[in-house]
């Protein structure tokens, strides 16, 4: 395992207190999911045709919480980074990156199958001395390999020749692109290059909501260094990934360092470390990290005949640049970022369901209530309200039923602040805001408004 002070805070980086576990009864999938499809975060896929496994898609509240994870990621991964650029690759490539890489060969998943009903599962996924879950019977097949690429053709033929995969990672374009990145953005060792994008894998077994997908969206660096300047790089991106995620909201002590003994690791890795998060159904991977060593840069070298090395000015060498790869799932870390948010509070009408999001991740951050619908001015005033706060932020109007009906609809899509308008407002153009966390209520001149909500976007902040 990963030394304990891997957990501890970086020097630079604000990270919030530990966060309590809240006291009320702990979020179940049933309850996320139903409130996803409520709400409008998650939807299955085809639903009026009955399904379709392993696919999931996005609402409007969904694509705007992804919007902003990727904007999250992007801005502390890319942005605030000298020494990172950025990348956006097509999901088909040339069938040789896939040979090279050796996903052809070795991307592959063990799969049994039950003779007595057909069902087939992931052999190291399930115990093979227990009796099928499906039809209870005890007739397993022989283990053997399957590739969970999905390949397609390219062009109208249907031929070898033709045959084309959709990418099962997002950073293999990272490195066929190396020299090109490295040469136009003049990049000095040690650098990286991130990429967010689609990518597809045939699981064998879907489930557990959007944790296990058949196509998904990623957010990989690979980050280029000197051979023997890989581990601290290692060690440096572990903190630095546990802190990002404790930044956003989630609890430490959900979050597990899980190291690959040697036998597990892939055979390009000198070591992979899981960032584990303890999900309602078990303990399981959230983000891996791995030093992937000069192994990609050397397969493709060798292969297309390119060199992908890197030249040292000033010690006139050629170096094949190790990698570290941070690699994280965007419906995964929506999934964490959503578990870590929910929280029923018993409240004297019930139960209150609220949604403790990072201001930043908040797909609404601002609803704008005019107190009473009836009343044309306090109406035409929310109105010019809200039209000064949109295109700025995401906000959204609201002005049916009861304003503590309103407030509980907002609580449970987090949005963290609520513009209450009423009849002061047209006396002294003063507003209630109302945060979601706390619920305090307090005035603010409406023109301050944008200020203040930018202000506080911009504070570090910690889950109540
Ligand atoms: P697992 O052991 O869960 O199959 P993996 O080790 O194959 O995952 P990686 O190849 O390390 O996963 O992929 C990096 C990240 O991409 C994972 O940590 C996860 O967040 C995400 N990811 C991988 N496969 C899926 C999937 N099928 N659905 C959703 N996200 C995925």
């Amino acid at each position: 395992m990963i030394p304990s002070q891997v957990m501890s805070t970086p020097t630079g980086t604000p990270t919030p207190a530990p966060n309590p576990t809240p006291k009320t009864a702990p979020v179940t999938m049933d309850k996320l999911v139903s409130l996803c499809k409520r709400r409008g975060f998650v939807f299955p896929s085809s639903e009026i045709y009955g399904g379709f496994n392993g696919v999931w898609d996005y609402g409007p509240l969904g694509t705007e919480l992804r919007s902003n994870l990727k904007q999250a990621w992007w801005r502390d991964f890319v942005h605030m980074r000298e020494d990172v650029v950025g990348l956006d690759s097509g999901i088909l490539a040339s069938p040789r990156v896939w040979e090279a890489s050796g996903h052809l060969k070795n991307f592959t998943d063990p799969m049994v199958e039950c003779r007595s009903c057909n069902a087939r599962y992931r052999a190291d996924q399930i115990d093979l001395s227990k009796n099928c879950a499906n039809c209870g019977k005890k007739d397993w097949s022989e283990i053997r390999q399957f590739n969970t690429m999905f390949k397609t053709f390219v062009g109208p033929v249907e031929d070898s020749a033709s045959v084309a995969y959709l990418r099962p990672e997002t950073c293999q374009a990272i490195f066929t692109n190396f020299k090109l990145v490295q040469g136009a953005m003049r990049k000095k060792l040690p650098f990286g290059i991130a990429q967010i994008g689609k990518a597809f894998r045939n699981e064998i077994t879907t489930g557990n909501f959007i944790f296990r997908l058949r196509e998904f969206e990623q957010m990989e660096l690979e980050y280029f260094v000197r051979p023997g300047e890989d581990e601290r790089a290692f060690e440096t991106w572990l903190e630095h990934d546990v802190n990002w995620l404790v930044k956003y909201g989630v609890r430490r002590e959900k979050l597990h360092l899980y190291e690959h003994p040697d036998e597990d690791r892939s055979f390009y890795s000198k070591r992979t470390v899981d960032i584990e998060y303890d999900f309602p159904f078990g303990r399981s991977e959230l983000w891996g990290l791995a030093n992937r060593t000069d192994y990609d840069l050397t397969q493709h070298s060798k292969s297309s005949g390119e060199e992908l090395e890197y030249f040292e000015e000033e010690t006139k060498e050629h170096v094949v640049p190790y990698v570290i790869e941070p690699s994280l799932g965007v419906d995964r870390l929506m999934l964490t970022v959503m578990l870590e948010a929910y929280e029923e509070q018993p409240d004297k009408d019930g139960i209150r369901t609220v949604m403790h999001f990072h201001p930043r991740l908040a797909p609404v951050k601002v609803a704008v209530l005019p107190l009473v619908k009836k009343d044309g001015a306090l109406v035409k005033k929310s109105r010019q309200i809200f039209d000064a706060l949109r295109g700025e932020l995401t906000v959204q109007y609201d002005e049916t039923s009861t304003v503590g009906r309103r407030y509980r609809r907002q609580d449970e899509i987090g949005t963290p602040w609520c513009v209450t308008v009423d009849g002061q407002t047209l006396e002294d153009n003063t507003v209630t805001v109302r945060d979601r966390d706390s619920m305090e209520q307090l005035r603010f001149p409406a023109e301050s408004l944008l200020d203040e909500f930018q202000r506080r976007l911009r504070e570090p902040w910690s889950r109540p």
